[in-house]
């Protein structure tokens, strides 16, 4: 937003590049321009970003985000976006050494140079501390009244927001799924066992318990009515979708089924998470698309069901 109103000063018309894949959305900068008053073009970027997700060039930081990648990858398609609306250059709110990973000196050239659009790239908050670029050679943006903001605290970017009268900026932290801890953990599992992933798959993550029975079977149980739902909704006909009969319990979901055994375990499973009593069996009714079958047992053992539990 400050990059935005710095921009604008020099009465040079804006216009917002928000990226959206099932690991972050464009929420922040839909609010942001709608405060602002500019337009918004969101792009999404799933399946291209699903791709560099699993082998990042720059690897991950500390959970599963690929920051670097991510960066270009984006600067990629903003880059694609200036060329396709004839726009003139394309800027960014980075700060230099803001955050170690990813906006470091070095970390900016790289994402700048891999992006394609290297030339292109105007960082208005930190610009008097980075090369000059071509729009500013060009005198399509006037480089002295770019800032030279740098490092970790925000007190600079605080002020500059009450004298614009900013009000709706976004906090410092969170937003993006890969940067969460148990998130990543689920995602690794993912990766570490399935080589097709469907989107759903992805979604999958976001919701209930998570626990593998092994290399090729894993189970999501759902934690609570709403939760229950939203895994039935992205349930299909290939997987098994298992509920306890009699009792209030759980919805769980094994995803693109499983042998006879390991139904037997996320049966017992489901006894475990219902309010079924601990001491006798259980009817658990398995549905595969149209196919419905029964499996009476008992609930799966505490630490059976601990030790799982990804
Ligand atoms: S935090 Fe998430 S959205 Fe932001 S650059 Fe890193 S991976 Fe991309």
């Amino acid at each position: 937003m400050l990059a935005v109103k710095i921009v604008q000063e020099q009465g040079i018309e804006v216009q917002g590049v928000a990226f959206e894949t099932p690991f972050f959305s464009a929420d922040r900068a839909l609010e942001a321009c709608k405060e602002m008053g500019i337009p918004l073009v969101v792009v999404d970027i799933t399946r291209e970003h699903l791709v560099m997700l699993r082998a990042p060039r720059y690897g991950y930081g500390r959970n599963m985000n690929p920051c670097i990648d991510c960066h270009i990858l984006m600067l990629k398609k903003a880059g694609e976006k200036m060329e396709s609306e004839n726009a003139d250059f394309i800027f960014t709110g980075e700060v230099l050494g803001q955050r170690p990973m990813s906006q470091g000196k070095q970390s900016l050239h790289i994402v700048a140079k891999r992006s394609d659009y290297q030339e292109y790239i105007v960082r208005p908050l930190s610009a008097g501390l980075l090369p000059e670029t071509r729009p500013e050679m060009e005198g399509k943006i006037d480089r002295r009244k770019l800032l030279d903001i740098q490092g970790r605290s925000r007190k600079r970017q605080i002020e500059l927001a009450d004298r614009y009268q900013l009000t709706g900026y976004a906090k410092p932290a969170g937003g993006c799924l890969l940067t969460d801890p148990g998130f990543a953990k689920r995602l690794r599992d993912l990766f570490a066992h399935d080589s097709c992933l469907e989107i759903r798959d992805i979604e999958l993550l976001k919701v209930g318990r998570h626990l593998r029975l092994n290399d090729k079977t894993k189970i999501i149980i759902g934690r609570k009515e709403m939760e229950n739902a939203v895994i039935e909704k992205l349930s299909q006909d290939r997987d098994i979708v298992i509920r306890v009969r009699n009792f209030p319990g759980p919805t769980v979901l094994v995803p693109y089924g499983c042998e006879k055994k390991d139904l037997q375990l996320a049966a017992g499973i489901c006894v475990f998470y219902s309010d079924a009593p601990g001491d006798m069996k259980t009817l658990a009714e398995c549905c595969k698309g149209s196919v419905v079958s029964h499996v009476d047992i008992l609930p799966a053992e505490k630490e059976v069901v601990r030790r799982l539990i990804i």
